[in-house]
């Protein structure tokens, strides 16, 4: 294998070269060190001990929770023989120790402990029940074969990061597919990001409700063609409830106009879901993550905006897309600031939305919009 060093956060790493980033033998994707860049921010803000980077790689993320974070102990795991032995050169170039070896796993004891193991991260999860802080999953494509051994092996309070890639999925181009792995109705057109971010997250809430486990989503986004989610765990059944009363289902007409309801089983046809409606982030901790951005050597110049943005947008379920509007509704395409404008002047709340640069959220009702959009 040949290798070139890259820079990212305060880690610097050798990769594969590669032409293309799939051709790799051990994969690495300099676009996601915005998803890494918010782990370890959110790592910086609510101080986990023990850190689990399931699906490695590299060893990028997990080396960076261990530079950028106070986390004290921090593993990294990967199936292929090729990511083992490259995230060992990677953890030795950047945190000072001694590495030992045994067995597919090297212990790295410095100031903090490195564990880089080898193998099934269903196996690692499963033999550390209930023991990471922060549990990270960042897979090719789905989560969901991942879930339940996450689950069991992050602790009942903890935090469970996880990347979704196959939007393709979630977005409704493969329904059967979602509907096998996330037992869910996708919708397609201009909700679907935000619809398959709720879907996953739906998912995530089920499979947690049979460990009486509830969640508090700090933070949910799609950017770069993947789902991102952090959650905090709650224990308790009472939790689990909670968090299973804000599932709900979506619908949409012809016309753009949408409706969504929390209800356990559709109360009429054409549903979209079952699907997440509660909130997309904690204010108070994106407000903090923000901060931290501001003063940390990030790892892609679009961190700091793009979670500027984040912060800023109206957390109600969906959002209307101008262009999709005026397409269906034979309307011109108005500027979306000053849709904005006249929805405020209204007396109603309206905002930009990461999901689309050309989507608002707003609580204005659907005509309302379309007023706003003729300029009356
Ligand atoms: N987290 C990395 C990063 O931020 O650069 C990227 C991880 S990459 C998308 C997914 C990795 O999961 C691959 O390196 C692959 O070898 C590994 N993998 C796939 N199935 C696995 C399994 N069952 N257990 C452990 N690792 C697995």
């Amino acid at each position: 294998m040949e290798f070139v060093e890259v820079r990212e956060g305060l880690a610097k790493i050798l990769v594969p070269k590669a032409r293309r980033i799939y051709d790799a033998p051990v994969f690495y994707n300099p676009v996601m060190a915005l998803n890494r860049d918010v782990s370890v921010l959110t790592a910086r803000v609510l101080k986990p001990k023990r850190v689990l980077d399931a699906l490695s790689a590299t060893g990028i993320r997990g080396i960076r929770y261990a530079l950028e974070t106070p986390a004290e102990e921090i593993w990294l795991n990967d199936i292929s023989e090729k990511a083992y032995d490259l995230m060992k050169k990677n953890v030795v170039l950047n945190v000072r120790g001694e590495l030992r070896e045994e067995n597919n796993r090297s212990f790295l004891l410095g100031e903090k402990v490195m564990v880089i193991n080898r193998g099934d991260a269903n196996r690692l999860m499963a033999e550390k029940f209930r023991y990471f802080d922060l549990l990270d999953l960042d897979p090719f494509g789905s989560p969901v074969e991942f879930l339940d051994t996450a689950l069991r092996s992050v602790k009942r309070r903890g935090i469970l990061a996880v990347t979704a890639t196959d939007t393709g999925v979630l977005c409704g181009a493969y329904r059967h597919a979602c509907l096998r792995k996330y037992l869910a109705e996708p919708i397609r057109g201009e909700l679907c990001h935000e619809a398959g971010l709720r879907i996953l997250i739906g998912t995530i809430v089920r499979y947690s409700a049979k460990y009486d486990l509830g969640v508090d989503v700090l933070l949910a986004y799609y950017r770069d063609h993947y789902f991102r989610v952090f959650l905090k765990l709650k224990s308790g059944a009472k939790k689990a409830d909670e968090s299973i009363s804000k599932l709900g289902y979506l619908w949409q007409d012809e016309r753009g106009r949408f409706e969504y309801s929390r209800e356990f089983l559709p109360g009429k046809p054409g549903a979209y879901g079952p699907m997440w409606l509660g909130p997309l982030k904690d204010v108070e901790f994106v407000e903090k993550i923000l901060e931290k951005a501001r003063n940390h050597a990030l790892g892609h110049r679009k961190t700091v905006p793009f979670l500027e943005l984040l912060a800023e947008e109206l957390d109600v379920p969906f959002h209307y897309d101008t262009h999709a509007l005026a397409r269906k509704n034979g309307l011109e395409v108005r500027k979306i600031g000053k849709v904005i404008e006249k929805l405020r002047e209204l007396g109603y709340r309206a905002t930009r939305t990461h999901f689309s640069p050309t989507a608002i959220k707003t609580e204005a009702p659907f005509e309302e919009v379309l007023n706003a959009m003729r300029g009356d």
